[in-house]
């Protein structure tokens, strides 16, 4: 049978992740450092997974309401109201979702009517462009650059809004770059998304592994963009929950009931155990998160310095788990200097063109393993470095 007249049209559209080509290599091979996938390397704290066992001692194994266990729910709104200082109603501004994967793909999905524009900034998470691609929508990048920091400026995205544009996604901090946002971008930023009458997606993921004591600011708390923004955030980073699937989305009332039609008859509901384990995290997990971001900056700083001795200039990533080193200078593309490292020493990286166009040249090495590895990795860069 002809199975490519078969696959709907969109969908055939979408290329495979530049990803997972490369992960395909590395699987089943114990001799390679891995520097590549988004994971935090901490197993989820005992009293979590405990919540999650007494779900199921206690025979909560069933279906919850489609918009998550109002417990949860109230939780997420003391926890949100508490982090970024937004006020969400519990009884009908909140979903939970089945990570933030599901959140985008719901959020994207009940916006967007076929050929309406989506804006967002670039290198950024490899999800993007194909959950607009399979909402209907119409993929519009906006490149950011290492000379800003991969921030995304308000000049720029002027630029790319056209009378089609009708959602903008923003991550800060971003995956991959570790990026950050300035207070005056996110005004600027607020300021046209008014003005053109954008629905705003914030995908605030990497949101508690901010450092250097700077806080997190979302543009949902900024005048006026409450009633715009889609602010989605989950359990799989801050709290290294990525195998509980766990996520949720707050906006307002009419945005989040539409989301939850289409969560209600293609998701039904989150898991229950997972979400039981999300209050206890909610309610007891500030101190290990602490922790863990704790290290996490030691680690960024690690490899920034080495990055930089190296002779790979590496810009100092405000926040995420990850660092973005600038490759050009070897002359490779970024493909190349990862297969290269991966044949000549054995360490996995991922090529930053898998992120978009303006990744080229970079490349992405996530820093969520642990020091003696990281050392290790980092004098096997060095190594290939200076054998080119
Ligand atoms: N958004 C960003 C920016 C991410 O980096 C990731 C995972 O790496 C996700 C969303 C998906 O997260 P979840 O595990 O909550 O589905």
């Amino acid at each position: 049978m002809d199975y490519s007249s078969k696959i709907a049209r969109h969908v055939a559209s979408i290329p495979r992740s530049g990803i997972r080509d490369f992960f395909e290599l590395v699987q089943g091979r114990d001799d390679v450092i891995s520097l590549g996938v988004g994971e935090p390397d901490f197993v989820t704290p005992w009293h979590i997974r405990e919540a999650a066992i007494y779900s199921l001692e206690k025979g909560q194994t069933t279906y919850t309401s489609n918009l998550g266990l109002l417990s949860l729910r109230k939780s997420i709104s003391k926890y949100v109201s508490g982090f970024f200082e937004i006020d969400y109603n519990p009884a009908n501004e909140i979903l939970v979702t089945v990570g933030v994967s599901e959140a985008i793909d719901v959020a994207l999905r009940a916006l967007l009517n076929p050929g309406d524009e989506v804006i967002y900034h670039e290198p950024c998470y490899v999800s993007y462009s194909p959950s607009i691609v399979m909402a209907h929508g119409k993929a519009v990048a906006v490149q950011t650059t290492k000379d800003d920091g991969f921030s995304l400026k308000p000049e720029a995205l002027e630029k790319a809004i056209t009378p089609n544009s009708r959602v903008l996604m923003l991550n800060f901090p971003t995956n991959p770059t570790g990026a950050v946002a300035s207070y005056e971008d996110l005004e600027g930023i607020a300021k046209l998304a008014v003005k053109h009458d954008l629905i705003v997606l914030a995908d605030e993921i990497y949101c508690e592994l901010r450092y250097d004591g700077l806080k997190h600011i979302s543009i949902a708390s900024l005048p006026g963009m409450k009633e715009r923004t889609v602010l989605m955030h989950g359990f799989s980073k801050a709290f290294a929950m990525t195998g509980f699937r766990l996520g949720y989305a707050c906006a307002p009332q009419p945005i989040i009931e539409a989301m939850m039609k289409i969560h209600q008859f293609s998701m039904l509901c989150a898991p229950i155990m997972s979400q039981n384990a999300a209050i206890e995290a909610l309610e007891n997990g500030a101190p290990q998160v602490e922790i863990m971001r704790d290290s996490y900056h030691q680690r960024r700083d690690f490899m920034v310095r080495r990055f930089n001795e190296i002779g790979l200039d590496c810009h100092t990533p405000g926040g995420a788990f990850y660092v973005f080193p600038d490759i050009r200078k070897t002359g490779l593309t970024s493909k190349e200097f990862a297969f290269g490292l991966l044949e000549s020493e054995n360490v996995a990286a991922v090529p930053g063109g898998a992120f978009g166009p303006s990744g080229e040249g970079f490349l992405r090495c996530c820093y969520a393993t642990g020091m003696d590895d990281l050392r290790s990795a980092m004098d096997s860069i060095g190594r290939f470095v200076s054998k080119i």
